[in-house]
């Protein structure tokens, strides 16, 4: 690499989010630090984009932005509004998300997302999350020691790296990478009542259990290990094509 690795960063906290703050300025003695963040909290937009309304930007201060849209929304105009940046990053980063995207997680998750999105351009990227506020030291220090190697490692290829990483509270023992584990959450709803007479509902209920799955992101963060866990971008089921082929009509009469 002869240029200055330029990295461009998101996250679904918020431009404002401590966790932000700590990941450039981790990542900024490594290149040149571009953030593109949405404006106001993000969290469990998952891969949504804004196409019914316009987006509003906000320029914070050089190289700091914010759009009035989700992860997503902001690498998609990073990447394809020339005046963010002076030409394609090398990396995508989001986070360091307030809170673990463990398991199932992912699925809902602003801050994989945003790191998705670069990953489908064909930009390697990152995803940071911390069980925690995302202010400690050691976290800043393992970012830099990942990234770097990312950048070291990485050649260019139409399949890049999309790489999930979860630290546990407390400075961990080690790194281990992992596999996607399996959340259980309680599955709740609340009708309620507004003043106008008319019923809503609030959905969505906390994490009660993840099952236990060795060599899962939860086992690994559990046991006080950061979790780094390569996340595909391809969505086909090998294992239900036969299914598949049934329910179209396509199999041999003996396998129905
Ligand atoms: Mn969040």
């Amino acid at each position: 690499m002869t240029d200055r690795p330029i990295l461009l960063l998101t996250n679904d906290d918020g431009v404002h989010a401590k966790g932000l703050r700590t990941l450039r300025e981790a990542l900024l003695p490594l290149g040149q630090v571009v953030v593109v963040a949405p404006t106001t909290e993000q969290s469990a937009t998952s891969h949504s984009i804004t196409i019914d309304r316009p987006l509003r930007h906000i320029e914070h201060s050089p190289d700091v932005h914010s759009i009035d849209g989700t992860p997503a929304d902001c690498i998609y105009l990073a990447l394809f509004e020339q005046r963010f940046l002076s030409r394609r990053p090398d990396l995508v980063v989001s986070g360091i998300n307030h809170g673990s995207n463990l398991g199932t997680g992912v699925f809902y998750s602003g801050t994989v997302a945003g790191a998705r999105e670069g990953a489908l351009r064909g930009i390697p990227a990152f995803a940071f999350s911390h069980d925690g506020d995302a202010e400690a030291a050691w976290i800043g220090s393992y970012v830099f020691d990942l990234v770097q190697r990312c950048l070291l490692l990485n050649k260019p290829t139409d399949h890049p790296p999309l790489l999930n990483v979860n630290f546990p509270r407390e400075q961990p023992l080690g790194v281990r990478v992992t596999r996607v584990g399996r959340h259980i959450y309680e599955e709740r709803v609340i009708p309620r009542v507004d003043p106008g007479g008319r019923e809503y509902f609030w959905i969505g209920g906390k994490v009660i259990d993840y099952g236990v799955i060795e060599g899962s992101d939860k086992q690994a963060v559990d046991a006080g290990y950061v979790s780094v866990t390569p996340l595909d971008l391809e969505p086909t089921a090998s294992e239900h094509m036969g299914l598949a082929e049934q329910v179209a009509g396509l199999a041999a009469k003996k396998d129905v």
